[in-house]
């Protein structure tokens, strides 16, 4: 015998299939849940935990929340990183035997979320799968609520995972238990993940009915496991046909850009580090698209800059000819505007919860594209064109919602009021037999206060009594006696009822019942016919959103007066007067100084840029990467002018984010990104170190950015800016033939130092630390102090490096190196003369 009630073991039967989730067990108009679950969604959600007898010794432990406020508590749990099993009811109460039969109808998880506030409307949701063979993973990136599906195969290196990972930020992650629990130990910190679930069970048989032999085919066979797995995983927890999962979308890695999360996180591509807010990110800047999908498409490019010369001058034509068309580009601007999510839009008609408003709105989103169409194809522009060409309509489906729903439909759909007159013979009966019926009533008003001389005498209606004849107190004595049956009594006024009215009601609300029906019946007809044209529409929201992104680049462009980059396939970069676009954007005033780059093989594929903290540096070495990574996106950039190289990876090691890494020094997450460097950069990477060696000792730090940079610039050769507090490591330039000494100009006068941000060839001697020191407001009594052992401690070394040299035998450097005051005139000299030779 069980110790439970039969209600309680059929809630740990359920509960046994979906034991990662918290079970939310519909009890009447409440979901509950019990035991361990209870306890812990009471922490989770602050809400009262309760008991309740369940047939045991001990009281279960309990807690509900409403079913019509659900979604809300629903939402919490998975923006914390859990799991809800839905379990309804699914037998009619009335008609159980026993308990009614209750089933999971659906397990939500933070990946395959449809709806609600959970997703950010320009932010894909992505559900990542990983698969893996003896030497590749397979990575699968869905996201749900639009359908899209990405894969590629990923060499088997964690590293490379991790990076191929965080280009979708996925909200959940799952797939083969072993590459998961490696990923959960060394890369957890770097994910964004909340979610992660150990899956192993493909479903092969789903992928087949899915996708055509040749598309299936078509993908790497660890890219396609990886697919039936992440199938699999969606049937299990979302019970409903995925049909506008409709297209693979196949790339490989090389096509893009490679970017660590670090460098990633530290360029603040989409979001600020310090924040983790979209405001202040590069996003944030580029972002003037008018559409959802264009949103979500402007982030998926940003994450993932493109390679191939061909495809990023394709953008960079269309935002051309957009730039300099600004009455097309504003044309476009507003027809795009009145284009809704037809991606999301598509997600809910194929998952079966579109109601009214969402037809209608794809019906007007739909009456825009001839409009978008023709601005494209007229635009000048062969790329605009070519995505204009591609757009289809889709007149069809919007005639088809056009002649069936009404322009402003309600929120239910089964409350009828949803389909236009004329659009269904019997339901034009019925309406006209409800409306008749209706006049008849109205008729009956005018001649019962005829009839009684009763002017305040009218006929109304409700829920239970239906229709009635209303009667005021102070009138019931002009009511001549038993000409109405009495129903109801109010306070001031008596309700009547007719035989005739009786039997007109029951025509009326007869008529209505089946009107509600029947336009049920017809909007689910319209709904599933809507979807088995998804792949129509989901290939008209890419072309949409490429079209809003590509005008969002012109507009941005435009606004900043960014200029086109020549791309090539060669080494060198060149750039005239470049901008940090986000600085420049937040300083507003125009004062962000601009400053020139060139990188070439032989001349400066390493800079090395000395100078004081706050001299504008990292600035520099950031607002490098960032040009280049908007120029292959396809974007105009921050510079007067700007010769830009295809860069296949770039590294950075800027700042103190180092927090991320709990339990690491410093200096060890500094090695061991180096360490991935030098074991990943090529030739046609670009690499950006900001204050090389420090955290050790100053003897060992120099030493190891010297041997650092030695490395980078005789083995691999890639374009490298590196910033270092070692001004004596200035005298590489004269070894290394490549390397160029760059310093941030200052001015100094008296004790006061201007920062003129203006970048010039050679090296800064001093770092102006103790000058920091006395901005940050520390005691004159310690500045001075400072001052004073520090011309001590360069007395000492100075006769220290004198001895070793002649102990050593060393010659010295053959340049001589000026001294403080002179070096600082001739900073202020150079950049004087930059700025007379600027525009
Ligand atoms: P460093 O790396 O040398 O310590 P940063 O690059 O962090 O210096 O720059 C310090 C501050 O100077 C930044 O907050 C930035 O706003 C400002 N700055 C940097 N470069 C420029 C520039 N080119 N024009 C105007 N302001 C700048």
């Amino acid at each position: 015998m069980s110790k439970y009630t039969p209600m309680i073991e059929q809630y740990l039967s359920v509960k046994a299939q979906a034991q990662d989730a918290f079970l939310f067990f519909r009890l009447g108009d409440f979901y509950e849940m019990f035991f361990e679950d209870a306890v812990k969604a009471a922490q989770e959600l602050e809400i009262t935990l309760t008991g309740r007898d369940g047939g045991a010794e001990e009281r279960i432990p309990m807690c509900g929340v409403p079913y019509h406020s659900a979604e809300s508590y629903i939402t919490r749990l998975i923006e914390k990183g859990y799991k809800v099993a839905i379990c309804e009811q699914v037998e009619d109460p009335a008609e159980a035997k026993g308990v009614v039969r209750r089933e999971i109808v659906r397990i939500v998880t933070p990946g395959t979320v449809m709806d609600g506030k959970t997703l950010g409307e320009t932010k894909n949701n992505f559900l990542v799968c990983i698969a893996s063979d003896d030497d590749r993973y397979g990575l699968a990136a869905c996201d749900l609520s639009t359908g899209e599906l990405f894969v590629t195969a990923i060499e088997r290196s964690i590293e490379q995972l991790v990076d191929e990972i965080n280009v979708y930020s996925p909200a959940e992650l799952i797939g083969d238990p072993g590459v998961l629990s490696e990923l959960r130990g060394s890369a957890a910190g770097w994910l964004s993940t909340k979610l992660f679930t150990d899956w192993e069970r493909k479903d092969e048989r789903l992928l087949a009915e899915h996708f055509p032999e040749e598309e299936r085919m078509a993908v790497d066979p660890v890219a396609r496991d990886g697919v039936a797995l992440l199938l699999a995983y969606l049937s299990e927890t979302q019970k409903r046909s995925l049909t506008h999962i409709t297209h693979i979308e196949s790339y490989e890695r090389r096509q893009h850009m490679t970017m660590d999360p670090f460098t990633r996180r530290n360029l603040e591509l989409t979001e600020t580090v310090r924040e983790r807010s979209k405001k202040g990110s590069l996003l944030w800047l580029l972002d003037r698209t008018v559409t959802s999908m264009g949103g979500r498409l402007l982030r998926r490019w940003i994450d993932k800059p493109l390679t191939n010369r061909a495809d990023i001058e394709k953008r960079l034509e269309a935002v051309d000819c957009l730039y300099n068309g600004l009455i097309v580009r504003e044309e476009l601007r507003q027809q795009l505007k009145e284009v809704y999510d037809l991606q999301r839009l598509v997600g809910r008609i194929s998952y079966g919860n579109a109601n009214g408003r969402d037809l209608v709105a794809l019906k007007l989103s739909l009456q825009q594209i001839p409009h978008v169409r023709r601005i494209c194809e007229t635009s000048g522009s062969a790329t605009l064109r070519e995505l204009g060409e591609s757009m289809d309509e889709c007149a069809d489906i919007r005639q088809w919602i056009e002649d069936a729903v009404v322009d402003e439909p309600p929120v239910s759909v089964r409350e009828g009021g949803l389909i236009k007159p004329g659009f269904h013979a019997r339901l034009d009966q019925l309406r006209e037999a409800s409306t008749n019926g209706k006049k008849w009533i109205a008729e009956l008003e005018r001649q019962e206060r005829e009839a009684t001389g009763i002017k305040s005498l009218k006929i109304g209606y409700n829920k239970v009594f239906g229709y009635y004849i209303e009667v005021t107190r102070s009138n019931l004595g002009s009511l001549p006696e038993h000409r109405y049956e009495r129903k109801q009594t109010l306070a001031n006024a008596e309700r009547f009822v007719t035989p005739e009215l009786k039997e007109k009601e029951a025509l009326i609300l007869e008529a209505e019942e089946k009107m509600v029906d029947i336009e049920y019946g017809l909007f689910m007809e319209l709904r599933e016919k809507l979807a088995g044209q998804v792949k129509r529409l989901q290939q008209l929201a890419e072309t949409i959103a490429a079209a809003d992104v590509l005008q969002s680049f012109a507009t941005v462009g435009a606004v900043y007066r960014y200029r086109r980059p020549a791309i090539t396939d060669g080494y060198e970069l060149d750039v005239e007067d470049g901008r940090h676009p986000v600085v420049e954007a937040i300083l507003k005033d125009g004062s962000f100084i601009a400053n020139d780059t060139k990188m070439a093989s032989d001349d400066g594929r390493v800079l090395l840029i000395t100078g004081p903290n706050m001299a504008g540096k990292s600035t520099y070495m950031r607002q490098v990467a960032m040009i280049c990574i908007m120029a292959q996106i396809g974007s105009f950039v921050p510079a007067e002018r700007a010769v830009v190289p295809i860069v296949d990876r770039i590294f950075t090691r800027i700042g103190a984010a180092d927090d991320l890494v709990g339990g690491q020094s410093t200096f060890m997450v500094e090695m061991m990104d180096i360490r991935t460097m030098t074991a990943k950069a090529t030739s046609r990477s670009l690499v950006i170190i900001d204050e090389l060696g420090r955290g050790t000792s100053t003897g060992e730090g120099m030493a190891i950015a010297q041997a650092v940079i030695e490395y980078l610039h005789d083995r691999i050769g890639c374009k490298t800016l590196v910033s270092t507090h070692f001004h004596e490591l200035a005298h590489l330039e004269e070894a290394l033939a490549g390397l160029r000494n760059h310093c941030m100009a200052v001015k100094e006068s008296g004790q006061d130092v201007t920062f003129l941000r203006k970048l010039i060839r050679g090296a800064a001697d001093t770092s102006y630390g103790i000058y920091c020191a006395r901005i940050a407001g520390l005691p004159d009594s310690i500045i001075e102090r400072s001052y004073e052992l520090l011309s001590r401690f360069e007395a000492i070394s100075s006769v220290m490096q004198h001895a070793d040299e002649a102990a050593a035998g060393v010659e010295k450097p053959a340049v001589e190196r000026p001294k403080p005051e002179e070096t600082a005139e001739r900073n202020l000299l150079q950049a004087d003369a930059v700025k007379e030779s600027g525009p």
